[in-house]
């Protein structure tokens, strides 16, 4: 191994690891998370053999946390958050209290002082945003009113760590010199809220109309690898100008300054342009987080490892769902939003650290926290199915809430509708509404045609249901979504989603419930039209194919009535794109 390049090596050794093993994960049907975490256990320096770079592993790892917050900035407006504020600012706040008085309770049976089990208590109570974030993204439910709160919980728990990583220092002052003047804290409390508010003032005042001009400006360039430039330029600037000027966190600059590119039109490609990197330092999130763990700490201190475990994943839980409830929401959002915080990671390790560094936490309650916070990880994609399982069985069989007619009661009455099926049959289903699908659903409204549209956005199935056109959100891939579209009874799918990969999901889904159905997907590659046909599409409508034809059209419409056409040269079909199975009449 060549030790003079510790980045590289940490970079290709993590992320080939991650490959295999998460590979291997997904092979055995197990989250890759599992895989990736493993891969950080074997490179760290408790397992034998080759051991990474700690501190450049963690860096990297920030900018996978800077990304994804970014990417869901990208996709919330300030809008959605203050729609959200009722329950996620109560919410985050009870379920830090009752956290932090667990950790407190069993730092006090391990025989720790106060501080230490404040602190401690306090690192229990904070979600990883990555875990949460992978989670919530891997069900599509980002967009939704359950993924909208549990974004704005973990925003409120954000600035509260923000505060307490500042507060820490003058707190361990004060116990340690036991001076009782509580205005030694009020100074740094007043500061830190100042440069908060002057940074969030910032981004909504000069930011909101200067990074979608700048996107505006570079896309005027026509170059592609400018804008790709100025995507993470902004995203990585910001974050880092947030932390190091105003002392707010990576994650929260960077989710500011994708709430501010989401009010450029331009902003559907931006996120395009920075998934792919964003993916790559995720992973090596879960690798630096693994690299921590000293597997043998289970064996040697079994009790107090299980007990913070269980604060984790049962008491938070618990917590975080009696308040969802208490505040009248769904069964089905309360389930969510306790399964997603059910979880610790990085806020946790800064705090721990910061804590043992100041002489508040004694060392073991750091190798506690770290235990505790790689077990909940790996045990946090099972939870999720454990609920997936769960709502699908169930559909909240729970009266929706009446005497609180909230601004997020409509939509968070909606996305937990009971999957009832749908009572046409003989219909088209459309899966996607986004720029092919609009025009599909349209010509089918016009033509009388019965069908109903599949969408994971919950905003666009309530303005479609609000034009009279059925819908069932979800993700189309989802067994549940698909019977409640009554696909066994349709006459024809449609999938008009732009992701090949997801497309072939919906397609074999569809196909195992309905293997005579004629199925038209759409796709932008030969590759990809192999794909979809794999998978049992009937019929793959290349787009850039069409346009192509449509362009030569052009021409000879042009230049009718000379024929020009005949000048004009064929164009192939390509291989796979001739439809095998019946075509659609859908008019
Ligand atoms: P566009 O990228 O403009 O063609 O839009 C595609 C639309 O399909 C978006 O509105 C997405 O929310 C939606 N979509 C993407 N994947 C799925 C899926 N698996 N099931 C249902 N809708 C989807």
């Amino acid at each position: 191994m060549p030790h003079h390049t510790p980045l590289i090596s940490t970079i290709v050794v993590g992320l080939v690891l991650a490959f295999i093993l998460g590979a291997v994960a997904h092979r055995i049907r197990i989250s890759p998370l599992v895989g990736y975490l493993l891969a950080g256990v074997l490179v760290g320096p408790f397992t034998p053999g080759y051991v990474a770079d700690q501190g450049l592993a963690n860096e990297l790892a920030e900018i996978g946390v800077i990304l994804l917050m970014f990417g869901v900035g990208l996709h919330f407006s300030l809008k959605d958050l203050l729609s959200v504020k009722a329950i996620a600012i109560p919410g985050a706040i009870a379920q830090i209290a009752v956290a932090t008085l667990l950790g407190m309770g069993l730092a006090w049976a391990l025989g720790w002082g106060i501080a230490a089990g404040f602190v401690f208590g306090l690192a229990l109570s904070v979600a990883s945003t990555v875990v949460l974030l992978r989670a919530l993204q891997e069900r599509r439910l980002i967009e939704t009113e359950r993924g909208r709160i549990a974004v704005g919980w973990l925003i409120v728990e954000d600035l509260a760590m923000v505060l307490t990583l500042v507060l820490l220092p003058p707190i361990a002052d004060l116990l340690k010199t036991s001076s009782s003047d509580p205005l030694m804290l009020l100074e740094p409390l007043v500061i830190t809220l100042g440069k908060v508010v002057a940074f969030m003032a910032l981004m909504l005042i000069v930011g909101r109309r200067l990074i979608p001009w700048i996107l505006h400006f570079v896309a005027h360039t026509g170059s592609r690898e400018l804008f790709r430039l100025s995507v993470l330029s902004i995203a990585l600037g910001v974050a880092y100008g947030a932390a190091v000027l105003f002392g707010v966190s990576f994650a929260l600059g960077a989710f500011f300054a994708g709430m501010m590119m989401a009010e450029s039109e331009l902003s559907h490609r931006a996120a395009s342009e920075s998934l792919p990197l964003r993916d790559a330092f995720a992973v090596l999130f879960f690798v630096s987080v693994g690299m921590l763990f000293d597997p043998t700490i289970v064996f040697r201190d079994f009790g107090p490892v299980l007990a913070t475990f269980l604060i984790i994943v049962v008491g938070k839980s618990l917590a975080a769902l009696a308040i969802v409830r208490l505040f009248r929401h769904k069964r089905a959002t309360a389930l969510t939003i306790a399964a997603s915080l059910a979880q610790i990671g990085e806020f946790s390790f800064i705090l721990a650290g910061l804590g043992v560094d100041l002489a508040l936490l004694p060392e073991r309650g750091r190798d506690l926290i770290l235990a505790g916070a790689i077990l909940s990880i790996l045990v946090n994609p099972v939870l999720f199915a454990i609920l997936d399982r769960r709502l699908a069985k169930t559909a909240d069989p729970l009266p929706p809430p009446v005497d609180t007619p909230t601004a997020d009661t409509p939509a968070a009455a909606m996305e937990v509708k009971p999957r009832t099926m749908t009572d046409l049959s003989g219909h088209v289903v459309l899966v996607g509404h986004g720029r092919v699908g609009q025009f599909v659903s349209a010509k089918l409204q016009r033509s009388g045609t019965p069908f109903l549209v599949i969408e994971t956005n919950d905003g666009k199935t309530s303005e479609l249901r609000q034009s009279g056109i059925e819908t069932v959100t979800g993700n189309a891939a989802d067994p549940e979504v698909a019977a409640s579209a009554n696909i066994a009874g349709a006459r024809c799918l449609l999938v008009a989603i732009p992701d090949a990969f997801e497309g072939g999901q919906v397609v074999e889904q569809a196909r195992k419930i309905n293997p005579g159905l004629p199925i038209i997907a759409r796709s932008h590659s030969d590759a990809e039209a192999e794909h979809l046909l794999k998978y049992g599409a009937s019929t793959v409508v290349l787009g850039e194919q069409e346009v192509a034809k449509a362009m030569l059209g052009a021409i000879s419409d042009r230049t009718a009535p000379g024929n020009a056409a005949a000048d004009v040269p064929p164009v192939d079909e390509p291989p796979g794109t001739s439809a095998s199975g019946p075509a659609p009449q859908p008019t």
